[in-house]
């Protein structure tokens, strides 16, 4: 058994070790963003690291390094590019970096890879990347497969229900707001600063994008739902509901894989 699930605190024989022994890779993603007065730049890195070693401890497997960089914030999910702080990757970046990673992980033998991603806009950069990567592996008659996921997408609605008792915003306005602030709050609580959420209206934002962005469109705050009714005991709440139905997701994906 490792001593850690996180990858990178792994001396390389051990790490290899448990790649032998069919040890899935996990790769955290997540962006540098601004995230309003309250939440640090890295929320949606950390966030995705922290599901990430729950996922590993339920299916034994690591952790890597996380893809740190996201792709461009967008202003009608994550309140738009322009704004300071936020600092991001172009599409063929990310997808550069997606097909290598994959590639990486299965030269060292790795066949199961999960792509567990926190920020919004990454999720088709991934897909692209882990594509071209598992079909040209398979031709060479590699065995190597990819989940790729958004871990809010395992919020169930009896959770969504629970905590915004009626008022749920949607996940692409959950930018800052009560999903991630309560997260932060019971996971990391020393990076939060809740005497600085901005209690505003969610955003109002067209069925469109206009580029370049009309900044006036993003709510003062860069956040697109307000904070005020995150609580660390939702956090607790979401964080136990979702690593259980991500577990129980993956592993299910995993056994229809077993040789
Ligand atoms: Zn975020
Ligand atoms: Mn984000």
């Amino acid at each position: 058994m490792p001593s850690s699930v996180y990858m990178e605190e792994l001396d390389a024989f051990t790490y290899r070790a448990a790649i032998a022994e069919g040890a899935p890779i996990i790769i955290p993603v997540g962006s540098i963003e601004q995230h309003g007065p309250h939440l640090p730049l890295n929320t949606d890195v950390v966030l995705s690291k922290a599901m990430g070693a729950r996922l590993a401890g339920a299916i034994g497997g690591l952790v890597a390094a996380p893809i740190v960089y996201g792709y461009k914030s967008q202003q009608r999910s994550g309140g738009g590019n322009h704004l300071g702080g936020t600092t991001s990757l172009d599409a063929a970046t990310l997808i550069s970096i997606a097909r290598t990673l994959t590639l990486e992980f299965a030269r060292h033998g790795a066949h199961r890879l999960v792509f567990l991603n926190g920020h919004f806009e990454n999720y088709q950069f991934l897909y692209e990347g882990a594509e071209q990567a598992t079909a040209e592996l398979s031709l060479h008659g590699q065995d190597v497969s990819a989940i790729l996921l958004s871990y809010w997408d395992f919020v169930d609605e009896d959770t969504i229900e629970e905590i915004y008792c009626g008022s749920f915003p949607g996940w692409d306005v959950e930018h800052g707001g009560v999903l991630e602030t309560s997260l932060m709050l019971h996971l990391y609580p020393e990076l939060v600063r809740p005497d600085r959420v901005m209690d505003l209206p969610a955003a109002q934002l067209p069925r469109y994008d206009v580029l370049p962005v009309r900044a006036e469109l993003t709510p003062e705050s860069g956040c697109l739902s307000s904070a005020k009714a995150a609580s660390e005991a939702a956090g607790r709440l979401l964080l136990e509901r979702t690593s259980k139905a991500l577990a129980e997701a993956v592993s299910t994906e995993l056994a229809l894989w077993l040789p």
